[in-house]
């Protein structure tokens, strides 16, 4: 099948699970995940009608923007390393994998030399998983707390990564746990800090995710197909 033809049965199975769900399908973006995979695969996706593409490598992300000839935008999603945020400073318009006080620090100095505004997620470990990035969530409400004193971030929700489940159904108490952790945060009222952004689903199990109330799913393989190396 042609990216064209994965994108519509991805975007119907998007919107039949939100309706499943009772959300208005409008409520969930796709993020297709380009990572691997060349320039001119994100060009036949942005011909297809995709606009927002998630990137996890930085060296490889910076490079393939510029290689891009469609108009589109880039969330940054992988794990990253503070040496390196400032090579996407100005380039994503949200950054999914924030997880530590230093990160927070380099997007803030990095932003602020553009006199622009980050958004990011939270990027929470649910599972405590020592090989998954993220925060644990009894360390969450702090480092949402510090990032919430900084100018030039703006926390927007959350993102998780669950264990790797063959069943999708897996998956889903991770994701109730996301949407609940969003609960908590958005309870404490804290100033500038919107829970609205639950980036949850992968290909695998995007379905579940939606149905359990993402408004972020992001997809590779379903899109693009299978990735031939892997970093
Ligand atoms: C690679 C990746 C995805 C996409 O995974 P697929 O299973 O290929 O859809 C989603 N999120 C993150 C953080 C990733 O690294």
């Amino acid at each position: 099948m042609s990216i064209e033809e994965n994108l519509l049965h991805i975007r119907e199975l998007i919107a039949a699970a939100a309706r499943r769900a009772g959300r208005d399908p409008e409520t969930v973006r796709l993020v297709a995940v380009s990572k691997t995979k060349p320039a001119s695969a994100v060009d036949e996706a942005a011909r297809a009608g995709q606009r927002l593409f998630g990137e996890n490598y930085v060296q490889e992300f910076t490079v393939k923007a510029k290689e891009v000839s469609a108009p589109v935008e880039w969330h940054f999603i992988g794990a990253l390393q503070s040496n390196k945020v400032r090579q996407i400073a100005g380039l994503v318009t949200l950054i999914h994998s924030v997880d530590r006080l230093s990160l927070v620090q380099e997007i803030e100095r990095q932003w602020a030399k553009l006199d622009a505004t980050c958004d990011v997620l939270i990027q929470v470990n649910i599972a405590g998983e020592a090989t998954k990035s993220g925060t644990t969530a009894a360390d969450l409400i702090t480092l949402v707390k510090e990032v919430a004193t900084l100018p030039h971030l703006r926390v927007r929700g959350l993102m998780t990564m669950p264990p790797f489940f063959d069943d999708p159904d897996g998956a889903r108490p991770y994701f109730r746990e996301l949407k609940r952790l969003a609960g908590v945060v958005a309870a404490e009222g804290i100033p500038r800090v919107a829970m609205e952004e639950l980036s949850m689903g992968m290909s695998g199990d995007f379905e579940a995710a939606v149905e359990e109330g993402a408004t972020l799913v992001r997809i590779g393989t379903s899109l693009f197909g299978v990735r031939h190396y892997h970093r």
